[in-house]
């Protein structure tokens, strides 16, 4: 069976069936994760030489936006771990990367914190060294899967070098490290994004993840076209989710008093309309940065920095729109429609955030520095 088949079956037989109970209980897709994992698709970005399938941003994006069209929470929940996998297969431990391969091994990033709060390019957490071990002290702001995730993809400030940040590769079970409120937010319910607090967390040197103070090159060059293409990924899943289930209750509901269904009424068609018009830009916007950068073509940077803004606010309009064109019905929880609405939300405010990608794209076309 082919890993696409397999994961057919995952999104079928488990991250479909439990996404209410992950939604209305704010509960972890454990189950969901599990099944990515025996299906292949934790492993699926690590090289085929750590035991992985070798496949890149492209399979990754399907994937994601396969995910997403089921369950939100479960996709960001994979989102996040692809772009902490992109890390660690450059500058991680062997045996913690043939983990990931055979699906034993969820991880994500820790950037976000109190103190620079969504410009995680500057952190203002701490390492110093300490004997023969490297002591970290920070206060995460948000970590998705943040306690059940086995390992952090962990940034600070270097220990001497020069440079904004350093990475780190730490435990989730590392002693020091709590959790202090859990997660219970308005959409991705079930991402466990809370805060996680290191008092005192101990780790070896070598837990380091690539040279001191090189950590920003490393989270630009590795992690954060995976973020940015996948958290689009979410984005137009989500919006592919709501119109099918748009379509679905046009089609389905009857004006009795006409004779007619809503599908029948040219304003809700033309609601739909927009809705797929919008959608297919971003998808399109998405499919086309990967093959930017597949062919590292000229604008394959532009188009990184506008995908996740593109995508995100797309899928704002889209799910919006249907909570219009599906009324008072698309209030309730059983369409699934107020779901996407709450769940498209996030990715405006997930860092690099909607406003500070549109800054990044107006710095770049005006020839000035991103930072
Ligand atoms: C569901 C969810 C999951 C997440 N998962 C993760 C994760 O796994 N790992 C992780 O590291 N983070 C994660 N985050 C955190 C995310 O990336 C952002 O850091 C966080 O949403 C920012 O929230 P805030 O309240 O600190 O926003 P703020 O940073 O306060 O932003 C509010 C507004 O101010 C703007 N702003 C902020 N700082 C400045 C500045 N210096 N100058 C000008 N404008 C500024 C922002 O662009 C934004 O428009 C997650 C967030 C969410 C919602």
């Amino acid at each position: 069976m082919s890993y696409q088949e397999k994961l057919s079956e995952a999104i079928t037989n488990v991250i479909e069936p439990a996404a209410r109970l992950v939604d209305r209980e704010g509960k972890f897709p454990r189950d969901g994760v599990t099944a990515l994992g025996a299906a292949g698709i934790l492993g699926l970005t690590v090289p085929t030489s750590h035991g992985g399938a070798g496949a890149g941003l492209a399979e990754a994006a399907d994937a994601v936006r396969r995910v997403s069209g089921a369950c939100g929470s479960t996709a960001m929940v994979l989102t996040m771990h692809f772009a902490a996998t992109a890390v660690l297969t450059a500058h991680g431990p062997d045996t913690v990367v043939r983990a990931i391969a055979e699906g034993r091994h969820l991880t994500t990033l820790a950037f976000s914190e109190n103190g620079s709060r969504s410009h995680f390019w500057a952190p203002v957490s701490t390492a110093r060294t300490h004997g023969d071990s490297v002591i970290l002290e920070a206060q995460k702001s948000w970590v998705t899967s943040a306690s059940q995730a086995d390992s952090y993809v962990w940034s600070s400030r270097p220990l001497t070098g020069e440079g904004p940040m350093t990475l780190w590769l730490v435990s989730s079970d590392a002693p020091g490290l709590s959790i202090p409120f859990a997660f219970d937010g308005l959409g991705l319910r079930g991402n466990a994004s809370s805060p996680v607090t290191a008092d005192s967390v101990r780790v070896a040197p070598d837990a380091r993840l690539g040279e001191d103070g090189t950590g920003l090159d490393i989270a630009f060059g590795a992690a954060l076209p995976y973020f940015l293409i996948l958290n689009a990924a979410c984005s137009v899943g989500q919006m592919e989710a709501v119109i099918a289930r748009t379509i679905t209750h046009l089609t389905g509901s009857k004006l009795e008093h006409l004779g007619q269904t809503l599908a029948e009424q040219s304003g809700l068609r033309q609601g739909l309309a927009r809705m797929r018009i919008t959608a297919d830009s971003a998808r399109v916007l998405l499919d086309d940065t990967v093959a930017a950068l597949a062919a590292g073509r000229e604008d394959a940077q532009l188009r990184l920095l506008e995908v996740k803004a593109a995508a995100a606010e797309a899928a704002i309009e889209v799910t919006d729109l249907a909570m219009t064109v599906c009324g008072g019905s698309a209030f309730r929880t059983d369409l699934g429609i107020e779901r996407s609405f709450r769940d498209a939300r996030a990715a405006r405010v997930m860092a690099p955030t909607t406003e500070a990608l549109r800054d990044f794209i107006g710095r770049a076309l005006c020839g000035l520095p991103l930072m």
